[in-house]
């Protein structure tokens, strides 16, 4: 079967662009004409940090990321900074009420550890606004490494929808834990598109703006550089490179630089541990990583290379209307999918609610969800280079992903079998 056949929906590892793929055999071979390949050479050669910066600069560049803020390349997998975000936020809410408290207090430590402990103890909150599988996994991490009683579910979009995800309740059903200068909780996480369950933040939180707003995070692993971003409402934006931006094997994380040293000091290891809260790996802790260029430890440079690669073709294909234009097509090949999916809503049923529709991934049932039906449906888009239009397994259906390498044509013909599809059932 060639490439050229093929039009591939799945939800990730998703697909890169061809040509990328085909410079990507060449340098893996012999980069540059130094009869060596990418993979071989060292992480901190010139050739590397030159690709290193070549990626920074296309992501800055598509983003329009502002100065005060600092761009990370990590192998934690989005899985990775569930956690990255949790350590680096809690130790740096830990030092704030311990300053504070050292300057009611004065030098005497243990006063101000005893205190501490009441703070923490009482204080510390995590907000989670779960809306889908992973923001799920993600409050759930938060609860294994500080407690529940940290965690605060801010919403849960399941409670009313049947114990299903699928929706974005109204801000007015949040219980964000209240802001207060100097106080307040030590995030408030989202996941901006829900891979899983197919649903999508329409647009940044209004009640996550304005005066003292809390340190948000941002999980855009399936939708980074698909539509224009923000970036200064965000504390942390990270995401996994391996959906729309590049192959598996890195995590890129957009972090406020004030919340990095010198700015920031996050508390030392000795006080968390003092706190009974626990000490992340060095590899998640943020300021190490930000001070190294993310050359701290090895890091795979082919990815970042290809990264590089897919990040670069966007900038010169969409000049000045930098992500903008990556947006324009993602949300028309979307628009193609949800009205014939609409347009056929007597075989058809788009699973989440209209206003929470992701962009990115795209799931419906078939004939309400008839196993044998969905599963004729999926084999005739095989036979015709359609593939991976299968639903997760944890919630079944079909889920069509439009990714940034899916093309317009690639829409078009998935289009043309849900209308004939349609016609014949
Ligand atoms: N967050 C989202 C939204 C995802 O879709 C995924 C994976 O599909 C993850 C996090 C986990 O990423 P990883 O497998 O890189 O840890």
């Amino acid at each position: 079967v060639n490439r050229s056949d093929v039009h591939y929906f799945g939800a990730g590892p998703a697909p890169l662009p061809t040509t990328v793929l085909e410079n990507a055999a060449q340098v893996l071979l012999n980069y540059q004409d130094k009869g060596i390949g990418l993979c071989e050479i060292s992480h901190r050669s010139p050739e590397a940090n030159a690709i290193l910066a070549e990626a920074k600069g296309a992501l800055v560049t598509l983003l329009d990321i502002p100065d005060d803020y600092d761009v990370l390349f990590l192998q934690s997998g989005g899985t990775g900074e569930f956690s990255a975000t949790v350590y680096n936020l809690v130790a740096i809410w830990v030092e704030k009420k311990r300053a504070k408290i050292a300057e009611e207090v004065g030098d005497d430590e243990a006063e101000v550890l005893k205190r501490l402990r009441k703070v923490v103890d009482e204080e510390l909150k995590l907000d989670y606004l779960v809306t889908g599988s992973w923001s799920l996994k993600a409050s759930q991490e938060a609860s294994r490494l500080v407690g529940a009683k940290h965690v605060n579910v801010a919403v849960d979009a399941r409670t009313a929808n049947n114990g299903k995800f699928g929706s974005i309740p109204a801000e007015t059903e949040w219980t964000l834990t209240p802001r207060t200068s100097g106080g307040g909780p030590a995030l408030v996480y989202f996941c901006d598109n829900e891979t899983v369950d197919g649903v999508e933040f329409p647009s940044f939180p209004q009640s996550l703006e304005g005066d003292d707003a809390p340190l948000v995070c941002a999980d855009m692993s399936s939708n980074f550089i698909s539509r224009k971003v923000d970036v200064r409402k965000y504390a942390v934006i990270f995401g996994g490179a391996q959906k729309n931006i590049g192959s598996t094997g890195i995590a890129i994380a957009i972090i406020r630089k004030s919340l990095l040293p010198p700015a920031s000091k996050p508390a030392s290891p000795d006080l968390l541990r003092a706190l009974n809260l626990s000490v992340g790996p060095i590899v998640l802790d943020y300021p190490t990583i930000a001070k190294n260029n993310s050359l701290y430890n090895t890091l795979p440079i082919f990815d970042v290379w290809v990264a590089g690669q897919v990040m670069s073709s966007l900038v010169n294909s969409y000049g000045a209307k930098r992500i903008g234009g990556q947006e324009d097509i993602s949300n028309e090949k979307a628009r193609l999918i949800y009205d014939t999916l609409d347009k056929y809503s007597s075989v058809y049923r788009v699973v989440p609610a209209k206003s929470a529709r992701s962009r990115m991934n795209i799931c419906f049932r078939v004939h309400g969800g008839d196993a044998d039906k969905e599963k004729a449906f999926l084999a005739g888009a095989e036979k015709l280079g359609l593939l991976g239009l299968k639903g997760h397994r944890s919630v079944g259906g079909i889920r069509a992903s439009n990714y940034n390498a899916v093309s317009v044509e690639g829409a078009q013909k998935l289009v043309t079998y849900l209308e004939d599809y349609a016609k014949t059932a």
